[in-house]
């Protein structure tokens, strides 16, 4: 029998916010569901991570956690993986600390892993709370992509990074954009768990792991779509439509 895909979920009592966690189940169940053998391996913070998984999931995590959380993967473990093409799916701060620079809210700027050509400073205004929805800019994801965002940070790609998503309602990375891929990186603002919200985008990122997948019965993922979108469709999150023009980036 093959080898199970290996799924690391990344410090999840730091970075797991709004059920984050879920989405490394979510992944797994998926590849169970079509008879691939599967599992899941939770880091603790003090923990070595895994150099030798298939699939590193980071979710969301307040500035004090994620601080810590990009402190304890400094030692290039997951640059490694990644750069071996290993699939990384990160949510919120596990995106922002993927980046080249983040400023938290005290306005301390720190150094990112530098898996992500983006750099993440303050939205203006108020934290963007409530639902995200977007449109895939990348082929293969059968949209919308839809999930709730809770963030202060701004996010904004250089020219290595594509955004996952064109937003629709809500904030995402605060340019119009949703997320980014970058190689076998891809990042969101999305929680819901994104993964559980998005079936299409969980199998989007299983298909780079383990190639085609056969079809499976999303009837009540489908169900739990139509209830979120017609919650943003009947401006029930209107007051999280605000969007302004995507500021210049840095040349
Ligand atoms: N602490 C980050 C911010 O507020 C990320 C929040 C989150 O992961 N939900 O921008």
């Amino acid at each position: 029998m093959a080898d199970p895909v290996r799924i690391v979920l990344v410090f999840p009592a730091l970075l797991g916010t709004y059920g984050d966690g879920g989405n490394a189940s979510v992944l797994a169940q998926r590849l169970r569901w079509r008879g691939i053998d599967a599992e899941t391996i939770d880091v603790g913070v003090d923990d070595a991570l895994p150099g030798e998984a298939d699939i590193y999931v980071l979710g969301g995590g307040e500035d004090t956690a994620q601080t810590l959380a990009v402190s304890r993967l400094a030692d290039g473990t997951l640059r490694r993986a990644a750069d071996a093409g290993k699939q990384v799916f990160a949510v919120c701060a596990g995106f922002q600390i993927l980046g080249e620079t983040f400023l938290d809210g005290h306005g301390e700027v720190h150094a990112g892993l530098g898996l992500i050509d983006c750099r993440t400073d303050r939205l203006p205004g108020s934290r963007a709370v409530g639902e995200l929805l977007g449109d895939p800019a990348v082929d293969g994801i059968a949209g919308p992509l839809t999930g709730y965002e809770n963030h202060g940070g701004r996010t904004l790609l250089g020219p290595a990074a594509q955004p996952l998503a064109l937003v629709r309602a809500g904030i995402g990375n605060g340019d119009g954009g949703d997320g980014a891929v970058q190689g076998s990186v891809v990042a969101t603002y999305l929680h819901g768990p994104a993964l559980a919200r998005n079936p299409a985008l969980a199998d989007w990122l299983l298909t780079r792991v383990v190639g085609t997948l056969a079809p499976i019965d999303d009837t009540e993922e489908s169900e739990l779509r139509r209830e979120r979108l017609a919650f943003v469709r009947h401006g029930r999150s209107r007051r999280w439509r605000r969007q302004w023009k995507p500021p210049a980036r840095d040349s």
